[in-house]
């Protein structure tokens, strides 16, 4: 049987404030959220990151990600929204199930995302232009 919370949240083990769930994605809201509203969308196949994921599941995924950001900031009032999505244990995902985080914003809400502007070396930018076009 899954470890994971998420699996179990689909499979109905482990109990969760479901907002909509489709064939192949569920949304629910965030345990412990960034705001009151703040709402997770998952696939309900388990796969840790988004490169991973099926291209059906992916347009699903974002399409209810979108619907429920619509539905969030009606509920809550809020005039913003952040759809964010850690990959990797580096950029802070703790939950090892692909999801999107639609998180309901105000100007006072006193949550920052820590966001920096750097400044490319010489010729760095054209470089990694170049590096990730042929990655493409
Ligand atoms: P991550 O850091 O992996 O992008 O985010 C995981 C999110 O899942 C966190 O915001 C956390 O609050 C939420 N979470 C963790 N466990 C549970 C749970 O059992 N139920 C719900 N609804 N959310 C959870
Ligand atoms: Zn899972």
């Amino acid at each position: 049987m899954s470890e994971c919370i998420f699996c179990k949240i689909v499979d109905g083990q482990i109990p969760a404030a479901k907002l909509i769930e489709t064939e192949k994605v569920i949304s629910f809201l965030d345990i412990n959220p960034v705001n009151p509203g703040h709402a997770l969308v998952a696939p309900k196949r388990h796969v840790s990151s988004l490169l991973d994921l099926r291209q059906d599941e992916l347009h699903v995924l974002m399409f209810v990600a979108k619907r429920v950001a619509a539905a969030v900031i009606r509920a809550t009032g809020s005039p913003a929204f952040n759809i964010l999505q850690n990959d990797g244990e580096a950029a802070g995902q703790i939950i090892d199930h692909v999801h999107f985080h639609v998180i309901p914003r105000d100007s006072e809400d006193g949550f920052r995302l820590g966001w920096r502007h750097l400044k490319y070396a010489e010729g760095q930018i054209e470089q990694l232009q170049q590096a990730i076009q042929q990655n493409l």
